[in-house]
């Protein structure tokens, strides 16, 4: 591989337009680059959609088994302040710009070249290295969950993930719920107040109830590697006119989870507060999921942080820079959320990946040379991981 090869490939997957579905473009040129190099894979369609597929690839036999993945999808590229065209890979200065730059198109080519560097040295791996490329992370995580139910995580016992970290080991993400309150009440005209129920005024009840409820309940709870619930209403919609009682009002809230206050205990304790409520109210409120992804904490002394410490902390010596590799939990999911799941409890979870602080913003990009540089730290990481000397 050299680095026109690597913007090669990484122009031709940010070129595919994958927001929040159309995978499978994606997994077929992974799959024909893979053929050729003779690296077994298969890809996989989603059973709700065929143009949504993931990948798998698989070298090596036996244990350990380390899992590699990435996601396939972006966000959508759809808003207004886009300086270059988000669907090509354009360079300004050191810096790479596209859709999908930073999370995750760079992070997943790298890993399709440290899976190819593999292939070159498979009879000297102890293991095997199975590559999940994934559909849907950004909403819903359905490949995560059909990678899941398929079997695809058994026997994984430790699992790097290439969402975009930087320099930083990410070795627990928050879960998190999304939950959308709906409130219906009755309509009427504004001089008539009691002839309707206004919804509006029962909502803004029931989520300040709900406010003191959660946040009184997750006081004092604290997770040492991911801190605290965040609990945020985010969208309130109601009412139609100033002289009309409105009917339905709804909200959006997003909640940040630990631990220590679970996704089925604040489910619970939300339920109780809707069912008090309707009890004690004209107005009816009820509730749906939007999302629930559970907490991930990986062993921070696991052997894959430190392989990937030391990879890590040779390449930023390379350049010129010391120190170790900072390491923390951080809020947002990852596939891992999903993937780890049916695991054991000291299953290793790494997020490592080349990336920096625009991923889901217009003009998002990546510093190219942390791209290249990833692309040798995964060759590194998987060739200590497997015992292969070179
Ligand atoms: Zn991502």
């Amino acid at each position: 591989m050299n680095e026109n090869e690597a913007m090669d490939l990484l122009r031709k997957f940010v070129g595919f337009q994958t927001e929040n579905g159309n995978e499978k473009v994606v997994a077929d040129e992974i799959k024909a680059i893979f053929d050729k190099a003779g690296v077994p894979c298969k890809v996989i369609e989603l059973e709700q959609d065929p143009s949504r597929a993931n990948l798998v690839a698989e070298l090596g036999h036996g244990e350990p088994v380390l899992g590699i993945t990435g996601h396939m999808d972006t966000v959508s590229a759809q808003q207004e302040g886009w300086e270059t065209d988000p669907f090509d890979v354009t360079e300004k200065g050191d810096l790479i710009y596209g859709r999908g730059v930073t999370d995750m198109k760079a992070g997943l080519a790298a890993m399709v070249f440290a899976m190819l560097n593999l292939k070159e040295h498979e009879n000297q791996m102890h293991g095997t290295v199975r590559f999940l490329a994934t559909a849907g992370e950004e909403v819903g995580m359905p490949g995560a969950e059909a990678m899941l139910k398929q079997g695809y995580m058994k026997g994984v016992e430790a699992l790097l993930v290439g969402e975009p970290s930087g320099y930083n080991i990410v070795y627990a993400t928050k879960g998190e719920l999304n939950l959308n309150i709906n409130m219906q009440g009755k309509a009427a005209h504004s001089s008539t107040p009691a002839a309707g129920i206004n919804a509006v005024e029962n909502l803004l009840e029931f989520l300040d109830t709900i406010t003191k409820r959660i946040n009184g309940a997750a006081e004092g709870k604290n997770n040492p590697d991911l801190g605290d619930t965040v609990f945020n209403i985010d969208v309130i919609r109601g009412g139609q006119q100033v002289n009309a009682i409105p009917e339905s009002a709804s909200a959006e809230i997003n909640i940040r989870i630990i631990p220590e206050f679970s996704n089925t205990e604040i489910l619970a304790l939300l339920d109780g507060e809707v069912k008090k409520f309707n009890e004690n109210h004209k107005a009816n409120v009820s509730y749906t999921i939007g999302m629930d992804i559970k907490p991930a904490i990986g062993p921070k002394e696991a052997k894959l942080v430190n392989v990937v410490k030391s990879a890590g902390k040779k390449h930023l010596e390379a350049q010129g820079q010391s120190g170790d590799i900072p390491m923390y939990g951080v809020s947002g999911a990852t596939d891992g959320s999903v993937l780890l799941l049916d695991s054991p409890k000291d299953t290793a979870y790494v997020v490592f990946g080349p990336g920096n602080d625009t991923p889901h913003r217009v003009n998002e990009s990546l510093p190219k040379q942390m791209y290249f540089d990833f692309i040798g730290i995964y060759i590194d990481i998987i060739n200590e991981y497997m015992g292969i000397k070179k």
